[in-house]
């Protein structure tokens, strides 16, 4: 081998293992500081919660209500910071299933009427009876939650938001349909990847750190189902998912 290939050859190495020297100190500090973030933010919602209670006590409800707004925005800021503990922990091979049968019907009315609350468009649900489900209730309600919250945040011209839910064969679908910007076909299945976020929208700018999906797609995979997305551009997105109903034999023999 002629001496320029070989010289190529450990470059290229050399640039790798720094990759993933680079690669695997993102982590480990993505890990400690949201670890560290846990903490305050905890106490915070406790305080907040605590002045909230006395200002209405006291009947002074306007400050109350910005009490109360200040709530909504830690419960966001915690779950950013459980999306980051999420995704080192998937990297770590850590996320652990806690499965047992639970009502999937009761499930799905949590999560709307959670997700209503906060929500101006009319989450409108479309199911048939489904009955007890063999998997983990609040990574389930997790991915539910974020694939509703997706299709709220990306569709913020439209009024109404579809969920539906339905069992064939042993398997259990479900699915949130939306009327919003949607994906360009060449994209849809790079959104389930860590950080992706599709780019491009001139009207309009999204927060996010482009990890919801990435987890939901982990924990479907550990469930033993799939998650996939039918959109259009400028129409609108359908995500799904499909999990077993039952648990797998095969997983505890
Ligand atoms: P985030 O919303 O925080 O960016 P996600 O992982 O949930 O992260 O989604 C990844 C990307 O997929 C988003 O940034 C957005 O570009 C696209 N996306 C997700 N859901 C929808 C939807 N319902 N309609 C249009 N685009 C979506």
């Amino acid at each position: 081998m002629k001496i320029k290939n070989i010289k190529q050859w450990i470059g290229t190495f050399t640039d790798i293992d720094d990759f993933k020297q680079l690669q695997a100190q993102k982590d480990h500090f993505l890990g400690i500081a949201s670890h560290e973030l846990k903490t305050p933010l905890t106490s915070l919602k406790l305080y907040t919660q605590f002045i909230e209670m006395n200002l209405q006590k006291q009947g002074d409800l306007r400050n109350a209500e910005v009490a109360k707004r200040m709530d909504v925005q830690i419960d966001r800021l915690t779950e950013l910071v459980n999306d980051l503990l999420d995704v080192t922990k998937i990297q770590n091979g850590k996320i652990q299933l806690n499965e047992s049968y639970f009502d999937f019907d009761q499930l799905i009315d949590e999560v709307i009427k959670e997700q209503q609350m906060t929500s101006r468009h009319k989450i409108i649900a479309n199911r048939s009876f489904i009955g007890e489900v063999y998997a983990d209730r609040h990574r389930i309600s997790q991915v539910m939650s974020n694939l509703i919250s997706n299709a709220i945040k990306y569709s913020p011209d439209a009024d109404e938001v579809l969920v539906s839910a339905k069992e064939e064969n042993d398997l259990i679908s479900f699915s949130v349909k939306d009327f919003g910007i949607g994906i360009p076909s060449d994209k849809q299945t790079k959104v389930f990847e860590q950080y992706y976020r599709v780019s491009g929208s001139k009207e309009h700018t999204f927060p996010g750190l482009g990890l919801g999906l990435y987890i939901s797609s982990e924990i479907i995979k550990r469930t033993g189902g799939r998650i996939y997305v039918h959109s259009t551009e400028g129409k609108g997105s359908d995500f799904c998912f499909e999990i077993p109903k039952n648990k797998n034999i095969d997983d505890h023999a």
